[in-house]
Protein backbone atom coordinates (compact mmCIF):
# COMPACT_ATOMS: atom_id res chain seq x y z
CA UNK A 1 0.00 0.00 0.00
CA UNK A 2 1.25 3.53 -0.81
CA UNK A 3 -0.26 7.03 -0.14
CA UNK A 4 0.23 10.17 -2.34
CA UNK A 5 -0.89 13.65 -1.31
CA UNK A 6 -2.12 16.18 -4.30
CA UNK A 7 -4.41 18.79 -4.87
CA UNK A 8 -7.71 18.52 -4.77
CA UNK A 9 -9.04 19.71 -8.11
CA UNK A 10 -12.37 17.97 -8.66
CA UNK A 11 -14.00 16.99 -5.56
CA UNK A 12 -15.62 13.21 -4.62
CA UNK A 13 -14.29 10.03 -4.14
CA UNK A 14 -13.67 7.19 -5.90
CA UNK A 15 -12.29 3.71 -5.97
CA UNK A 16 -11.53 1.57 -8.97
CA UNK A 17 -9.01 0.11 -11.02
CA UNK A 18 -5.94 2.44 -12.49
CA UNK A 19 -5.11 3.05 -16.30
CA UNK A 20 -2.18 4.28 -16.77
CA UNK A 21 -2.76 6.45 -19.66
CA UNK A 22 1.03 7.53 -21.24
CA UNK A 23 2.42 9.00 -24.13
CA UNK A 24 4.86 5.83 -24.61
CA UNK A 25 5.72 6.85 -28.76
CA UNK A 26 8.46 9.33 -27.69
CA UNK A 27 10.54 6.35 -26.67
CA UNK A 28 10.10 4.86 -30.28
CA UNK A 29 10.72 8.19 -32.38
CA UNK A 30 13.05 7.04 -35.20
CA UNK A 31 16.65 9.52 -35.60
CA UNK A 32 18.41 9.58 -38.57
CA UNK A 33 20.11 11.62 -40.91
CA UNK A 34 19.29 12.64 -44.57
CA UNK A 35 20.81 13.98 -47.65
CA UNK A 36 19.42 17.00 -49.32
CA UNK A 37 17.78 15.47 -52.44
CA UNK A 38 15.58 14.20 -49.82
CA UNK A 39 14.63 17.06 -48.25
CA UNK A 40 11.92 17.39 -50.86
CA UNK A 41 10.31 13.70 -49.87
CA UNK A 42 10.65 14.66 -46.29
CA UNK A 43 8.56 17.53 -46.16
CA UNK A 44 5.82 16.07 -48.42
CA UNK A 45 5.67 13.41 -45.64
CA UNK A 46 5.16 15.96 -43.30
CA UNK A 47 2.76 17.72 -45.27
CA UNK A 48 0.54 14.66 -45.66
CA UNK A 49 0.58 13.93 -42.09
CA UNK A 50 -0.47 17.54 -41.15
CA UNK A 51 -3.27 17.44 -43.69
CA UNK A 52 -4.28 14.15 -42.15
CA UNK A 53 -3.96 15.38 -38.49
CA UNK A 54 -5.94 18.80 -39.73
CA UNK A 55 -8.80 16.82 -40.72
CA UNK A 56 -9.20 14.81 -37.75
CA UNK A 57 -9.02 17.67 -35.78
CA UNK A 58 -12.15 19.60 -38.03
CA UNK A 59 -14.30 16.03 -37.33
CA UNK A 60 -13.45 16.28 -33.41
CA UNK A 61 -14.54 19.84 -33.95
CA UNK A 62 -17.39 19.07 -35.48
CA UNK A 63 -18.21 16.84 -32.74
CA UNK A 64 -17.60 19.06 -29.88
CA UNK A 65 -19.55 21.38 -31.58
CA UNK A 66 -22.57 19.32 -31.38
CA UNK A 67 -21.76 17.81 -28.58
CA UNK A 68 -20.40 20.14 -25.95
CA UNK A 69 -20.44 23.76 -25.32
CA UNK A 70 -18.77 26.20 -27.20
CA UNK A 71 -15.31 26.84 -25.45
CA UNK A 72 -15.27 23.39 -24.76
CA UNK A 73 -14.76 23.27 -28.76
CA UNK A 74 -12.63 25.81 -28.65
CA UNK A 75 -9.92 24.00 -27.64
CA UNK A 76 -9.34 22.13 -31.07
CA UNK A 77 -9.83 25.26 -32.81
CA UNK A 78 -7.08 26.35 -30.72
CA UNK A 79 -5.07 23.08 -31.92
CA UNK A 80 -6.24 23.40 -35.45
CA UNK A 81 -5.14 26.92 -35.64
CA UNK A 82 -1.03 26.06 -34.60
CA UNK A 83 -1.21 23.58 -37.35
CA UNK A 84 -2.47 25.29 -40.14
CA UNK A 85 -0.13 28.35 -39.28
CA UNK A 86 2.17 28.98 -41.73
CA UNK A 87 4.62 30.60 -39.93
CA UNK A 88 4.81 27.48 -37.84
CA UNK A 89 5.04 25.07 -40.69
CA UNK A 90 7.96 27.36 -41.88
CA UNK A 91 10.03 27.03 -38.43
CA UNK A 92 9.57 23.11 -38.85
CA UNK A 93 10.99 23.52 -42.85
CA UNK A 94 14.18 25.89 -41.62
CA UNK A 95 14.82 23.34 -38.80
CA UNK A 96 14.48 20.26 -41.62
CA UNK A 97 17.28 22.26 -44.05
CA UNK A 98 19.45 23.22 -41.15
CA UNK A 99 19.88 19.88 -39.33
CA UNK A 100 18.80 17.03 -42.13
CA UNK A 101 17.19 14.64 -39.83
CA UNK A 102 14.38 12.94 -40.46
CA UNK A 103 10.74 14.75 -40.12
CA UNK A 104 9.53 13.21 -36.90
CA UNK A 105 12.95 13.90 -34.83
CA UNK A 106 12.91 17.83 -36.03
CA UNK A 107 9.04 17.34 -34.62
CA UNK A 108 10.31 16.09 -31.62
CA UNK A 109 13.08 18.40 -30.96
CA UNK A 110 10.52 21.28 -32.12
CA UNK A 111 8.22 20.13 -29.41
CA UNK A 112 10.48 19.86 -26.43
CA UNK A 113 12.33 23.11 -27.19
CA UNK A 114 8.41 25.05 -27.14
CA UNK A 115 7.57 22.76 -24.10
CA UNK A 116 10.74 23.83 -21.74
CA UNK A 117 9.79 27.46 -22.84
CA UNK A 118 6.59 27.67 -21.83
CA UNK A 119 7.25 25.75 -18.51
CA UNK A 120 10.29 28.05 -17.98
CA UNK A 121 7.37 31.06 -17.69
CA UNK A 122 6.76 32.43 -15.14
CA UNK A 123 3.07 32.93 -15.93
CA UNK A 124 1.16 29.94 -14.81
CA UNK A 125 -1.53 30.07 -17.66
CA UNK A 126 1.31 29.91 -20.07
CA UNK A 127 2.95 26.73 -18.24
CA UNK A 128 -0.76 25.16 -18.88
CA UNK A 129 -0.27 25.83 -22.73
CA UNK A 130 2.60 23.30 -22.57
CA UNK A 131 -0.14 20.05 -22.34
CA UNK A 132 -1.70 21.92 -25.99
CA UNK A 133 1.74 22.09 -27.69
CA UNK A 134 2.13 18.46 -26.56
CA UNK A 135 -1.16 17.52 -27.71
CA UNK A 136 -0.76 18.81 -31.11
CA UNK A 137 2.61 17.58 -31.89
CA UNK A 138 1.82 14.01 -30.40
CA UNK A 139 -1.37 13.87 -32.94
CA UNK A 140 0.85 14.88 -35.82
CA UNK A 141 3.83 12.49 -34.65
CA UNK A 142 1.38 9.65 -34.49
CA UNK A 143 -0.23 10.38 -37.81
CA UNK A 144 3.80 10.12 -39.49
CA UNK A 145 4.87 7.15 -37.39
CA UNK A 146 1.19 5.77 -38.89
CA UNK A 147 -0.02 5.12 -35.24
CA UNK A 148 -3.60 4.40 -33.93
CA UNK A 149 -3.96 6.75 -30.83
CA UNK A 150 -5.17 4.40 -28.01
CA UNK A 151 -8.89 6.02 -27.71
CA UNK A 152 -10.24 7.11 -24.28
CA UNK A 153 -13.92 6.98 -26.60
CA UNK A 154 -14.07 3.71 -26.45
CA UNK A 155 -13.41 2.64 -23.11
CA UNK A 156 -15.69 -0.44 -22.45
CA UNK A 157 -14.73 -0.81 -18.16
CA UNK A 158 -14.63 1.52 -15.32
CA UNK A 159 -11.41 3.10 -14.84
CA UNK A 160 -9.12 5.71 -12.78
CA UNK A 161 -7.58 7.32 -14.97
CA UNK A 162 -3.84 8.24 -14.38
CA UNK A 163 -1.70 10.32 -16.42
CA UNK A 164 1.26 12.68 -16.51
CA UNK A 165 -0.97 14.99 -17.08
CA UNK A 166 -4.05 14.62 -19.17
CA UNK A 167 -4.38 16.31 -22.46
CA UNK A 168 -7.81 18.51 -23.00
CA UNK A 169 -8.61 17.16 -25.95
CA UNK A 170 -8.41 13.41 -24.10
CA UNK A 171 -10.93 15.23 -21.38
CA UNK A 172 -13.15 16.28 -23.85
CA UNK A 173 -13.63 12.97 -25.76
CA UNK A 174 -13.04 10.41 -23.30
CA UNK A 175 -15.97 7.93 -22.31
CA UNK A 176 -17.07 10.19 -19.27
CA UNK A 177 -19.18 7.95 -17.72
CA UNK A 178 -16.43 5.17 -17.20
CA UNK A 179 -14.06 7.41 -16.10
CA UNK A 180 -14.62 7.60 -12.27
CA UNK A 181 -11.12 9.72 -11.25
CA UNK A 182 -8.44 11.56 -12.61
CA UNK A 183 -4.89 11.10 -11.51
CA UNK A 184 -2.17 13.87 -12.50
CA UNK A 185 1.39 14.53 -11.98
CA UNK A 186 1.35 17.48 -13.20
CA UNK A 187 -1.64 20.64 -13.41
CA UNK A 188 -3.65 23.19 -11.41
CA UNK A 189 -6.95 24.30 -10.59
CA UNK A 190 -6.73 26.45 -13.79
CA UNK A 191 -5.27 23.61 -15.99
CA UNK A 192 -7.64 23.09 -18.45
CA UNK A 193 -8.36 19.38 -17.27
CA UNK A 194 -9.71 20.46 -13.68
CA UNK A 195 -11.64 22.68 -15.16
CA UNK A 196 -13.32 20.13 -17.44
CA UNK A 197 -13.70 17.56 -14.50
CA UNK A 198 -14.80 20.00 -12.47
CA UNK A 199 -17.49 20.54 -15.02
CA UNK A 200 -18.31 16.96 -15.61
CA UNK A 201 -17.93 16.25 -11.76
CA UNK A 202 -15.51 13.56 -11.79
CA UNK A 203 -13.42 13.74 -9.28
CA UNK A 204 -9.80 14.79 -9.65
CA UNK A 205 -6.44 15.18 -8.53
CA UNK A 206 -3.36 17.21 -9.59
CA UNK A 207 0.46 17.68 -8.80
CA UNK A 208 1.32 14.39 -7.51
CA UNK A 209 4.35 14.74 -9.21
CA UNK A 210 5.82 11.07 -10.04
CA UNK A 211 2.39 9.08 -9.47
CA UNK A 212 1.71 8.11 -12.93
CA UNK A 213 5.45 6.65 -12.80
CA UNK A 214 4.96 3.72 -9.87
CA UNK A 215 1.54 2.94 -10.44
CA UNK A 216 0.66 0.43 -12.73
CA UNK A 217 -2.44 -0.25 -15.07
CA UNK A 218 -4.62 -2.72 -12.85
CA UNK A 219 -3.44 -1.03 -9.38
CA UNK A 220 -6.19 -0.73 -7.57
CA UNK A 221 -6.79 2.80 -6.26
CA UNK A 222 -8.83 4.87 -3.79
CA UNK A 223 -8.92 8.80 -4.85
CA UNK A 224 -10.32 11.57 -2.56
CA UNK A 225 -10.96 14.49 -4.16
CA UNK A 226 -11.82 16.22 -1.42
CA UNK A 227 -8.83 15.70 0.96
CA UNK A 228 -6.14 15.41 -1.47
CA UNK A 229 -5.52 11.74 -1.01
CA UNK A 230 -4.36 8.82 -3.25
CA UNK A 231 -4.24 5.06 -1.91
CA UNK A 232 -2.59 2.83 -3.95
CA UNK A 233 -3.65 -1.74 -3.46
CA UNK A 234 -4.86 -0.27 -0.05
CA UNK A 235 -4.95 -2.93 2.87
CA UNK A 236 -8.13 -4.40 3.56
CA UNK A 237 -8.67 -2.39 6.97
CA UNK A 238 -7.92 0.61 4.61
CA UNK A 239 -10.29 -0.37 1.66
CA UNK A 240 -12.83 -0.93 4.39
CA UNK A 241 -12.53 2.51 6.09
CA UNK A 242 -12.27 4.16 2.33
CA UNK A 243 -15.98 2.32 1.82
CA UNK A 244 -17.64 3.92 4.74
CA UNK A 245 -16.16 7.06 4.49
CA UNK A 246 -17.09 6.61 0.89
CA UNK A 247 -20.60 5.79 1.69
CA UNK A 248 -20.69 8.25 4.51
CA UNK A 249 -19.60 11.09 1.61
CA UNK A 250 -22.56 9.86 -0.39
CA UNK A 251 -25.31 9.57 2.11
CA UNK A 252 -24.37 12.92 2.76
CA UNK A 253 -24.50 14.22 -0.45
CA UNK A 254 -27.85 11.93 -1.30
CA UNK A 255 -29.37 13.71 2.35
CA UNK A 256 -28.26 17.64 1.60
CA UNK A 257 -30.05 16.39 -2.07
CA UNK A 258 -33.22 16.47 -0.30
CA UNK A 259 -32.51 20.31 0.58
CA UNK A 260 -32.64 20.78 -3.20
CA UNK A 261 -36.15 22.24 -3.27
CA UNK A 262 -35.85 24.15 0.17
CA UNK A 263 -35.32 27.81 0.32
CA UNK A 264 -32.16 29.14 1.83
CA UNK A 265 -33.83 30.54 4.89
CA UNK A 266 -33.07 30.19 8.75
CA UNK A 267 -35.18 28.93 11.40
CA UNK A 268 -36.88 32.58 12.06
CA UNK A 269 -37.89 32.88 8.28
CA UNK A 270 -34.71 34.99 6.91
CA UNK A 271 -34.32 34.25 3.59
CA UNK A 272 -31.07 34.74 1.28
CA UNK A 273 -30.39 33.88 -2.05
CA UNK A 274 -27.81 30.65 -2.60
CA UNK A 275 -26.03 31.13 -6.19
CA UNK A 276 -23.40 29.37 -8.17
CA UNK A 277 -19.82 29.99 -9.27
CA UNK A 278 -19.04 28.77 -12.84
CA UNK A 279 -16.23 28.92 -15.21
CA UNK A 280 -17.89 27.17 -18.55
CA UNK A 281 -20.61 27.49 -19.63
CA UNK A 282 -21.43 23.68 -19.54
CA UNK A 283 -21.82 24.20 -16.05
CA UNK A 284 -25.17 25.51 -16.14
CA UNK A 285 -26.70 22.34 -16.17
CA UNK A 286 -25.62 20.92 -12.99
CA UNK A 287 -26.00 24.40 -11.38
CA UNK A 288 -29.70 23.91 -11.89
CA UNK A 289 -29.26 20.07 -10.88
CA UNK A 290 -28.12 21.61 -7.31
CA UNK A 291 -31.10 23.62 -7.29
CA UNK A 292 -29.63 27.15 -6.85
CA UNK A 293 -31.44 30.39 -7.22
CA UNK A 294 -29.36 31.56 -10.04
CA UNK A 295 -25.53 32.21 -10.90
CA UNK A 296 -23.82 34.82 -8.99
CA UNK A 297 -20.87 34.87 -10.67
CA UNK A 298 -19.61 33.53 -13.94
CA UNK A 299 -16.08 34.18 -14.80
CA UNK A 300 -15.65 35.45 -18.63
CA UNK A 301 -12.65 35.34 -19.53
CA UNK A 302 -12.08 31.30 -18.65
CA UNK A 303 -14.37 31.49 -22.29
CA UNK A 304 -10.86 33.09 -23.39
CA UNK A 305 -8.55 30.72 -21.76
CA UNK A 306 -10.48 27.63 -22.46
CA UNK A 307 -10.53 29.03 -26.76
CA UNK A 308 -6.55 30.12 -26.25
CA UNK A 309 -7.65 33.04 -27.68
CA UNK A 310 -10.13 35.90 -27.57
CA UNK A 311 -13.52 34.88 -28.70
CA UNK A 312 -15.51 36.91 -30.93
CA UNK A 313 -18.51 38.88 -30.43
CA UNK A 314 -20.84 35.42 -32.05
CA UNK A 315 -18.77 33.18 -30.04
CA UNK A 316 -19.34 34.73 -26.67
CA UNK A 317 -22.80 35.36 -27.52
CA UNK A 318 -23.41 31.50 -27.66
CA UNK A 319 -21.73 30.71 -24.97
CA UNK A 320 -24.09 33.10 -22.65
CA UNK A 321 -27.11 32.58 -24.05
CA UNK A 322 -26.68 29.16 -23.77
CA UNK A 323 -26.14 30.13 -19.87
CA UNK A 324 -29.12 32.39 -19.98
CA UNK A 325 -31.30 29.51 -21.62
CA UNK A 326 -30.09 27.18 -19.43
CA UNK A 327 -31.42 29.10 -16.23
CA UNK A 328 -34.59 30.26 -17.83
CA UNK A 329 -35.90 33.02 -15.56
CA UNK A 330 -33.18 32.76 -13.01
CA UNK A 331 -30.94 35.23 -12.22
CA UNK A 332 -27.36 35.47 -14.00
CA UNK A 333 -24.53 38.08 -13.43
CA UNK A 334 -22.19 38.21 -16.21
CA UNK A 335 -18.72 39.15 -15.43
CA UNK A 336 -16.90 41.29 -17.61
CA UNK A 337 -13.50 39.72 -18.45
CA UNK A 338 -11.13 39.82 -15.38
CA UNK A 339 -7.91 39.00 -17.51
CA UNK A 340 -4.12 39.67 -16.22
CA UNK A 341 -3.22 38.47 -12.29
CA UNK A 342 -2.94 34.76 -12.82
CA UNK A 343 -5.35 34.60 -15.87
CA UNK A 344 -3.45 35.44 -19.06
CA UNK A 345 -3.33 35.29 -22.66
CA UNK A 346 -0.53 35.63 -24.54
CA UNK A 347 -2.35 37.94 -27.66
CA UNK A 348 -3.21 40.31 -24.59
CA UNK A 349 0.69 41.15 -23.80
CA UNK A 350 -0.39 40.82 -20.28
CA UNK A 351 2.41 38.67 -19.00
CA UNK A 352 4.88 41.63 -18.95
CA UNK A 353 3.61 42.81 -15.51
CA UNK A 354 6.04 43.45 -13.13
CA UNK A 355 3.34 43.19 -10.54
CA UNK A 356 0.82 41.87 -12.34
CA UNK A 357 -1.58 41.26 -9.16
CA UNK A 358 -1.24 45.26 -8.36
CA UNK A 359 -1.51 45.80 -12.24
CA UNK A 360 -2.86 45.75 -15.36
CA UNK A 361 -5.78 43.51 -14.20
CA UNK A 362 -9.48 43.05 -15.18
CA UNK A 363 -11.54 46.34 -15.14
CA UNK A 364 -8.49 48.22 -16.03
CA UNK A 365 -7.60 45.87 -18.83
CA UNK A 366 -10.58 46.44 -20.16
CA UNK A 367 -10.82 50.18 -19.69
CA UNK A 368 -7.89 50.44 -21.50
CA UNK A 369 -9.14 48.34 -24.62
CA UNK A 370 -12.72 49.47 -24.72
CA UNK A 371 -13.19 47.41 -27.92
CA UNK A 372 -12.42 44.29 -25.97
CA UNK A 373 -14.94 45.69 -23.39
CA UNK A 374 -17.58 46.49 -25.54
CA UNK A 375 -17.72 43.38 -27.60
CA UNK A 376 -18.21 41.61 -24.25
CA UNK A 377 -21.19 44.08 -23.55
CA UNK A 378 -22.43 43.96 -26.92
CA UNK A 379 -22.73 40.09 -26.72
CA UNK A 380 -23.71 39.72 -23.28
CA UNK A 381 -26.88 42.62 -23.31
CA UNK A 382 -27.51 40.42 -27.24
CA UNK A 383 -27.99 37.07 -25.20
CA UNK A 384 -30.13 39.16 -21.97
CA UNK A 385 -32.98 38.65 -23.69
CA UNK A 386 -32.78 34.67 -23.23
CA UNK A 387 -33.06 35.18 -19.94
CA UNK A 388 -32.74 37.06 -16.86
CA UNK A 389 -29.21 38.69 -16.90
CA UNK A 390 -27.36 40.93 -14.73
CA UNK A 391 -23.86 42.67 -15.74
CA UNK A 392 -20.98 42.84 -13.48
CA UNK A 393 -17.73 44.74 -13.99
CA UNK A 394 -14.53 43.22 -11.36
CA UNK A 395 -11.96 44.90 -9.73
CA UNK A 396 -13.69 48.32 -9.31
CA UNK A 397 -11.25 50.53 -7.20
CA UNK A 398 -12.86 53.35 -7.56
CA UNK A 399 -15.93 56.35 -8.55
CA UNK A 400 -14.38 57.23 -11.84
CA UNK A 401 -13.52 53.40 -13.14
CA UNK A 402 -16.81 52.40 -12.96
CA UNK A 403 -18.48 55.63 -14.41
CA UNK A 404 -16.26 54.96 -17.49
CA UNK A 405 -17.32 51.37 -17.56
CA UNK A 406 -21.12 52.37 -17.80
CA UNK A 407 -20.52 54.94 -20.22
CA UNK A 408 -18.59 52.19 -22.36
CA UNK A 409 -21.97 50.35 -21.39
CA UNK A 410 -24.05 52.87 -23.04
CA UNK A 411 -21.94 52.96 -25.97
CA UNK A 412 -22.74 49.25 -26.78
CA UNK A 413 -26.01 50.02 -26.52
CA UNK A 414 -26.29 52.78 -28.41
CA UNK A 415 -24.51 50.58 -31.25
CA UNK A 416 -27.15 48.09 -30.79
CA UNK A 417 -30.06 50.15 -31.07
CA UNK A 418 -28.40 52.19 -33.92
CA UNK A 419 -27.99 48.52 -35.66
CA UNK A 420 -31.51 47.45 -35.39
CA UNK A 421 -30.19 44.39 -33.24
CA UNK A 422 -32.29 42.65 -30.06
CA UNK A 423 -30.78 43.15 -26.78
CA UNK A 424 -32.15 43.73 -23.01
CA UNK A 425 -32.16 47.24 -22.27
CA UNK A 426 -33.27 47.28 -19.07
CA UNK A 427 -30.12 45.07 -17.28
CA UNK A 428 -29.14 45.54 -13.52
CA UNK A 429 -25.25 46.32 -12.90
CA UNK A 430 -23.37 45.56 -10.31
CA UNK A 431 -19.86 45.51 -9.02
CA UNK A 432 -17.26 43.46 -7.73
CA UNK A 433 -16.01 45.22 -4.47
CA UNK A 434 -12.10 42.78 -3.86
CA UNK A 435 -9.71 45.97 -3.01
CA UNK A 436 -9.88 48.05 0.03
CA UNK A 437 -11.06 51.67 -1.81
CA UNK A 438 -13.87 50.26 -3.41
CA UNK A 439 -14.61 48.91 0.55
CA UNK A 440 -14.07 52.02 2.23
CA UNK A 441 -15.92 54.15 -0.54
CA UNK A 442 -18.64 51.88 -0.82
CA UNK A 443 -21.63 54.36 0.11
CA UNK A 444 -20.36 56.24 -2.95
CA UNK A 445 -20.11 53.44 -4.75
CA UNK A 446 -23.50 52.50 -3.81
CA UNK A 447 -25.11 55.47 -5.59
CA UNK A 448 -24.61 53.92 -9.26
CA UNK A 449 -24.80 50.12 -8.71
CA UNK A 450 -27.41 47.80 -8.66
CA UNK A 451 -25.69 45.64 -7.27
CA UNK A 452 -22.57 44.67 -4.88
CA UNK A 453 -20.79 41.05 -5.10
CA UNK A 454 -18.28 40.95 -2.31
CA UNK A 455 -15.11 39.38 -3.82
CA UNK A 456 -13.58 37.96 -0.66
CA UNK A 457 -10.60 35.90 -2.73
CA UNK A 458 -8.97 39.42 -3.59
CA UNK A 459 -10.36 41.54 -0.53
CA UNK A 460 -8.16 39.32 1.85
CA UNK A 461 -5.55 39.75 -0.49
CA UNK A 462 -5.05 43.27 -0.75
CA UNK A 463 -6.74 43.97 2.69
CA UNK A 464 -4.08 41.87 4.30
CA UNK A 465 -1.51 42.62 1.66
CA UNK A 466 -1.07 38.41 1.15
CA UNK A 467 -0.60 37.07 -2.08
CA UNK A 468 -3.54 34.52 -2.63
CA UNK A 469 -0.96 32.12 -4.67
CA UNK A 470 1.60 31.80 -2.05
CA UNK A 471 1.64 29.37 0.19
CA UNK A 472 4.61 30.80 2.40
CA UNK A 473 1.96 33.39 3.57
CA UNK A 474 -1.02 31.73 2.71
CA UNK A 475 -1.40 31.41 6.95
CA UNK A 476 -2.27 35.34 7.10
CA UNK A 477 -4.96 35.15 4.74
CA UNK A 478 -8.06 34.70 7.32
CA UNK A 479 -11.33 35.60 6.17
CA UNK A 480 -11.74 36.02 10.46
CA UNK A 481 -9.43 39.07 10.32
CA UNK A 482 -11.06 41.77 11.80
CA UNK A 483 -10.31 43.92 9.44
CA UNK A 484 -11.67 41.60 6.86
CA UNK A 485 -15.23 41.94 9.25
CA UNK A 486 -15.20 45.54 9.33
CA UNK A 487 -14.98 45.68 5.97
CA UNK A 488 -17.73 43.57 5.17
CA UNK A 489 -19.91 45.59 7.98
CA UNK A 490 -19.23 48.63 6.14
CA UNK A 491 -19.90 46.89 2.54
CA UNK A 492 -23.22 45.14 3.31
CA UNK A 493 -24.63 48.36 5.35
CA UNK A 494 -23.77 51.10 2.82
CA UNK A 495 -25.20 48.56 0.05
CA UNK A 496 -28.37 48.34 2.75
CA UNK A 497 -28.31 51.97 3.20
CA UNK A 498 -28.66 52.32 -0.28
CA UNK A 499 -31.38 50.02 -0.75
CA UNK A 500 -29.34 47.73 -3.10
CA UNK A 501 -28.39 43.86 -2.75
CA UNK A 502 -25.20 42.63 -1.30
CA UNK A 503 -23.78 39.29 -2.67
CA UNK A 504 -20.22 37.68 -1.79
CA UNK A 505 -18.92 35.11 -4.43
CA UNK A 506 -15.72 34.71 -2.62
CA UNK A 507 -14.67 31.61 -1.76
CA UNK A 508 -15.59 32.60 2.14
CA UNK A 509 -19.52 32.69 0.24
CA UNK A 510 -19.44 29.03 -0.11
CA UNK A 511 -17.80 27.93 3.09
CA UNK A 512 -20.25 26.75 5.57
CA UNK A 513 -17.86 27.73 8.55
CA UNK A 514 -18.43 31.20 7.86
CA UNK A 515 -22.04 31.04 7.02
CA UNK A 516 -23.61 32.19 10.26
CA UNK A 517 -21.54 35.17 10.25
CA UNK A 518 -22.26 36.32 7.36
CA UNK A 519 -26.01 35.95 8.09
CA UNK A 520 -25.26 37.70 11.33
CA UNK A 521 -23.32 40.56 9.42
CA UNK A 522 -26.76 40.77 6.99
CA UNK A 523 -25.48 38.95 3.32
CA UNK A 524 -28.53 38.81 1.26
CA UNK A 525 -26.46 36.72 -1.43
CA UNK A 526 -24.14 34.14 -1.25
CA UNK A 527 -22.58 32.65 -4.38
CA UNK A 528 -20.13 29.60 -5.01
CA UNK A 529 -18.67 26.68 -6.01
CA UNK A 530 -21.64 24.24 -7.00
CA UNK A 531 -20.99 21.38 -4.48
CA UNK A 532 -20.78 23.65 -1.82
CA UNK A 533 -24.34 24.80 -1.99
CA UNK A 534 -26.14 22.29 0.07
CA UNK A 535 -23.55 22.43 3.06
CA UNK A 536 -24.29 26.04 3.30
CA UNK A 537 -27.67 25.65 2.96
CA UNK A 538 -28.28 23.31 5.03
CA UNK A 539 -26.26 25.64 7.92
CA UNK A 540 -28.64 28.72 7.15
CA UNK A 541 -31.72 26.10 7.59
CA UNK A 542 -30.60 25.40 10.74
CA UNK A 543 -30.05 28.22 12.44
CA UNK A 544 -31.87 31.47 13.26
CA UNK A 545 -30.73 35.53 12.12
CA UNK A 546 -31.14 36.52 15.53
CA UNK A 547 -28.59 34.37 16.86
CA UNK A 548 -26.19 35.17 14.25
CA UNK A 549 -26.78 38.47 14.50
CA UNK A 550 -25.94 38.18 18.05
CA UNK A 551 -22.95 36.44 16.65
CA UNK A 552 -21.60 38.70 14.50
CA UNK A 553 -21.74 41.61 16.91
CA UNK A 554 -19.67 39.69 19.18
CA UNK A 555 -16.81 38.71 16.13
CA UNK A 556 -17.17 42.21 15.53
CA UNK A 557 -15.46 42.92 18.60
CA UNK A 558 -13.00 40.44 18.73
CA UNK A 559 -9.26 41.92 17.98
CA UNK A 560 -8.01 39.37 16.85
CA UNK A 561 -8.55 36.82 13.71
CA UNK A 562 -7.81 33.97 16.70
CA UNK A 563 -10.21 35.26 18.72
CA UNK A 564 -12.97 35.21 15.99
CA UNK A 565 -12.31 31.88 14.92
CA UNK A 566 -12.56 30.64 18.86
CA UNK A 567 -16.22 32.62 19.24
CA UNK A 568 -17.56 31.03 16.04
CA UNK A 569 -16.27 27.58 16.75
CA UNK A 570 -17.86 28.24 20.09
CA UNK A 571 -21.29 29.25 18.70
CA UNK A 572 -21.01 26.36 16.21
CA UNK A 573 -20.45 23.59 18.48
CA UNK A 574 -23.61 25.34 20.90
CA UNK A 575 -25.79 26.07 17.85
CA UNK A 576 -25.13 23.58 15.20
CA UNK A 577 -24.13 19.68 14.65
CA UNK A 578 -20.91 20.44 14.32
CA UNK A 579 -20.87 17.08 11.65
CA UNK A 580 -22.61 19.88 9.03
CA UNK A 581 -19.37 21.49 8.59
CA UNK A 582 -17.01 18.65 7.79
CA UNK A 583 -16.70 17.18 4.49
CA UNK A 584 -17.34 18.57 0.76
CA UNK A 585 -16.43 22.02 1.57
C1 LIG B 1 -12.77 37.17 -5.64
O1 LIG B 1 -11.78 37.86 -5.79
O2 LIG B 1 -13.22 36.82 -4.53
C2 LIG B 1 -13.51 36.68 -6.82
C3 LIG B 1 -14.64 36.04 -6.72
O3 LIG B 1 -12.95 36.89 -8.05
P1 LIG B 1 -11.75 35.99 -8.64
O4 LIG B 1 -11.56 34.82 -7.70
O5 LIG B 1 -12.17 35.60 -10.00
O6 LIG B 1 -10.60 36.95 -8.61
MG1 LIG C 1 -11.36 38.75 -7.71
Amino acid sequence: MKKYSGNPVSPGIAFGKALVYLDNNTSEIPCYSIQKNQLDAEWNRYLSANNEAIEELKALNAQAKRDMSNEDAGIFEAHLMMLEDTEFQGQIKGRLETSLQNIEWVIRDISHEISAMLMASLDTYLQERTVDVVDVLRRLMNKLLHVQRVSLADLSEDVILVCHELLPSDALTMNKARVKAIVMDMGGATSHTAILARAFEIPALAGLSSASEEINTGDMLIVNGVSGELIVNPEKSVQTMAEHEWKRYYKRLGELGELRGLPAETRDGYRVSLKANIEISEEAEATLRAGCDGIGLYRSEFLFLAAGRLTDEEEQFKAYSHVLKTMGNLPVTLRTADAGGDKLLPELGLSDERNPLLGWRAIRFSLSRPEILKTQLRAMLRAGVSGNLRIMFPMISGIEELEQALAVLEEAKSELRKQGKVFAEAVPVGIMIEIPSAALTADILAEKSDFFSIGTNDLVQYTIAVDRGNEKVSYLAQPFHPAILRSLKRIIDAAHEKGITAAMCGEMAGNASFTALLLGLGLDEFSMNVPAIPHVKQVIRSVTKESCGRLAKNALGCTSYRDVSSLVEDWTRSELDISYLSGGL
